[in-house]
């Protein structure tokens, strides 16, 4: 078994209509199983990914009873804010870095999982963020522990996903 993980998706398509990305996303065979949706207002989020940038959203709202102007930052990224439904600015998170908050050994996935088993199924602490990322280890044959220290990879160019398996992260810091 190879110890880096791989992907089992399959290429979508992607239509930019102004600033929002329209993926096709085929998942079952034929024009019938194909998944047509739009990235809405977290396309940034989903093109930054295929540049290698982690863009998450932060609420700059003076009037928020939550943050007051001074919000922390949201990832996955929210396009309004939870608390106060105003549009959250974007901000490009450099270098991201954080360490393993837990995780889950997947030996086995469900019908239309796109990551090759077994896979460390990943959530992530990052500094500056007050949400918990989800995502996936790029090696699978090393034993982990809570506290690892792990840094953002990304799928870009002609390795893009164009989903949310265009992050994932590898060990060290
Ligand atoms: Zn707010």
């Amino acid at each position: 078994m190879n110890e880096t993980v791989k992907l089992n998706t399959t290429k979508t398509k992607v239509t930019k209509e102004g600033n929002v990305w329209v993926i096709d996303l085929p998942r079952f065979s034929g024009d019938s199983g194909t998944h047509h949706h739009t990235l809405g207002l977290l396309t940034p989020y989903f093109a930054g990914l295929t540049e290698g940038k982690l863009m998450a959203t932060r609420c700059v709202n003076d009037n928020c009873p939550i943050s007051r102007g001074k919000g922390e930052l949201w990832l996955p990224p929210r396009a309004d804010c939870p608390d106060c439904h105003q549009p959250m600015v974007w901000e490009e998170i450099k270098n991201p870095a954080g360490e393993i908050f837990s995780y889950t050994f997947v030996e086995r996935g469900g019908m239309g999982l796109e990551i090759e088993c077994p896979y460390y199924q990943i959530d992530v602490l990052l500094p500056g963020v007050c949400t918990i990322v989800k995502s996936y280890l790029s090696t699978r044959n090393r034993k982990i522990r809570i506290g690892d220290k792990v840094k953002a990879k990304f799928r870009t160019g002609l390795d893009a996903t164009n989903t949310c398996l265009d992050l994932y992260w590898e060990l060290g810091g």
